[in-house]
C-alpha cells in the first residue's frame, strides 16, 4: 500500500472522533494547522456519547487536580461559546453511606478537600434531606463537595466537532484508520479504509482501540476494557441536585437537565476486546433494586432506555497523554479510565499546546505514554487516609 495514491494530505491527522479527538483538532485548527479527523463510526459513537457527564472534583487523584481545576473554567467558557447548551451546570457531588462508621472517613475527606481549597462538608439529617428529599432514612451521612459539575457529553462532543469544522477541520466519518506509517524516525502517513493520508503528525485518540495502532509502532499500550451499563428513567420531578453516589453498594445517579435519571452500578465488568457489549438483564435488576433502596420513592419510575459503554483502563489508573518519544510526530491521548469527560477541556488544551511546541497550561508529564516502558514505582503519599478510594468506592483499611 505504500505506493497507493494519497487520498489527502494534512498537517495533522487525529484518529478518533470522541471528545479528545474533536477538541484537540479544534485547538490545532484554530492555531492554523490543516487537520483531518478519522472516525471509524460516528462522532461521539463511543464513550463520549455514552457517559454520565459527571465533572467530578470530589476524590480526584492528586495528579489530576490541576486538570480538573482548569477544566471547571473551560467547561463554563465552552457552555457560553456553544451554539446551544451542552447542559454544563455546577451541581456538586454527594457520596452517601448506609454505614455509620463511614462518617469519620467522610470527615477525613472533608478536611483533606478543604486543605486544597475545595468546599466540602459532612451532611446529615435535615441538611442531607434538603439535598435529596426522598433519600432512604437508612442513609446516615453524606460527603458533599459543591464545585463539581455536570455536562451532556454527547452534546459537548458534537459541539466541539461543530466548532472544529467551522475552524476548517475535515472529518472522515465511517473511515477506519488501519495503520500509521513512519520512516524509522518520523510519521509519514496514516493508511485508512478510504485511502492514505500523508502527514507529519498523528494523534491516536481511539480509546480502547488505540493499542491496535500503537503497539505495532513500539508504544506499550497496556489498556484493558470494562463494560459499564446505564439505565435511563423517564423525566421526573426533582430528585437530586448533586450527582449522588453510594459508597457501598456502588449505586450512583445524576438527574440531567431534562429531568431524567442516569443510573449505574459499579464495578464495571471486565470484557475482552471485540466481545459483544450487551446490557445484562441481571445488571438491570440490580441497578433497579439498589436505586429503589436508596430512594424508595423511585419505585414507580419507568426505565425508558439503557445502554452500555466501555471504560479504557490503564494499570495505574492514569491516562496516557503526550508524545511517543521515539517517533517524531506521534501523539497519544487514551486510557481515560472511565472519567475522561470531566477533564477533557484541560487535557485537549494542554495537549494541543504541547503539539504546537508551546508550554502547556497544565503539565502532562505524569501521564507520559512512555511510562509503561519502565518498571512501575509506587508513589508514597503523606495525605491522611480514609477508607474511601479516589472514585468514591470503599477500599480496604490500611494495614496498621
Ligand atoms: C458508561 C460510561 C459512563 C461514563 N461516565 C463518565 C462520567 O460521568 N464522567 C467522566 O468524566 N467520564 C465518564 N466516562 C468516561 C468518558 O466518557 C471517556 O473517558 C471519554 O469520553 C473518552 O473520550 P475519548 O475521546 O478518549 O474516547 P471515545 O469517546 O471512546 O472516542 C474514541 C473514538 O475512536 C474511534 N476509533 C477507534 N478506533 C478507530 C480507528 N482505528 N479508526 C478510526 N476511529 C477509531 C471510536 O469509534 C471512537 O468514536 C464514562 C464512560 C462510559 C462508557
Amino acid at each position: 500500500m505504500a505506493n497507493a495514491p494519497n487520498l489527502d494530505t494534512a498537517d495533522f491527522v487525529v484518529v478518533g472522533g470522541g471528545i479528545m479527538g474533536c477538541w484537540t483538532a479544534l485547538h490545532l485548527a484554530r492555531a492554523g494547522k490543516t487537520v483531518c479527523v478519522i472516525e471509524k463510526a460516528e462522532i461521539a459513537h463511543n464513550g463520549s456519547g455514552r457517559n454520565r457527564g459527571n465533572v467530578r472534583v470530589q476524590l480526584r487523584e492528586t495528579v489530576e487536580r490541576d486538570l480538573i481545576n482548569r477544566s471547571l473554567v473551560l467547561w463554563q467558557n465552552f457552555e457560553e461559546s456553544a451554539r446551544s447548551t451542552v447542559e454544563y451546570r455546577v451541581t456538586g457531588n454527594l457520596l452517601v453511606s448506609y454505614d455509620e462508621t463511614l462518617t469519620a472517613d467522610f470527615q477525613i475527606e472533608v478536611d483533606r478537600h478543604r486543605a486544597i481549597g475545595l468546599d466540602a462538608h459532612v451532611v446529615q439529617g435535615e441538611a442531607l434531606r434538603e439535598l435529596v428529599p426522598q433519600i432512604s432514612p437508612d442513609i446516615v451521612a453524606g460527603f458533599l463537595t459543591t464545585q463539581d459539575g455536570h455536562v451532556n457529553g454527547q452534546l459537548a462532543t458534537w459541539e466541539a466537532a461543530r466548532q472544529a469544522k467551522l475552524a476548517g477541520v475535515r472529518f472522515l466519518r465511517g473511515t477506519v484508520a488501519q495503520t500509521i506509517e513512519y520512516d524509522g524516525e518520523k510519521i509519514t502517513a496514516v493508511q485508512t479504509s478510504a485511502g492514505r493520508i500523508a502527514t507529519k503528525g498523528v494523534l491516536v485518540a481511539a480509546a480502547g482501540d488505540s493499542a491496535r495502532l500503537l503497539e505495532p509502532l513500539g508504544v506499550k499500550t497496556p489498556i484493558s476494557l470494562a463494560l459499564h451499563q446505564i439505565l435511563v428513567t423517564e423525566k421526573l420531578p426533582f430528585v437530586t441536585g448533586p450527582y449522588l453516589r453510594c459508597a457501598s453498594p456502588r449505586i450512583s445517579f445524576c438527574q440531567t437537565a431534562s429531568g431524567t435519571l442516569l443510573l449505574g452500578l459499579g464495578p464495571a465488568s471486565d470484557i475482552a476486546p471485540d466481545a459483544p457489549q450487551r446490557v445484562e438483564p441481571s445488571k438491570i435488576e440490580a441497578i433497579s433494586t439498589e436505586t429503589i433502596r436508596l430512594v424508595p420513592a423511585l419505585k414507580d419510575a419507568h426505565i425508558v432506555r439503557s445502554w452500555s459503554g466501555l471504560f479504557d483502563l490503564t494499570p495505574d489508573g492514569r491516562a496516557m497523554i503526550g508524545p511517543a518519544d521515539h517517533i517524531a510526530g506521534l501523539w497519544v491521548a487514551t486510557g481515560f479510565n472511565g472519567h475522561g469527560m470531566a477533564i477533557a477541556p484541560a487535557v485537549t488544551e494542554s495537549l494541543a499546546q504541547s503539539i504546537l511546541g508551546q508550554a502547556p497550561s497544565v503539565g502532562l508529564d505524569a501521564f507520559a505514554p512512555t511510562r509503561f516502558d519502565k518498571p512501575r514505582v509506587l508513589e508514597a503519599s503523606d495525605e491522611p487516609v480514609s477508607r474511601i478510594g479516589h472514585l468514591g468506592n470503599l477500599v480496604a483499611p490500611p494495614i496498621q
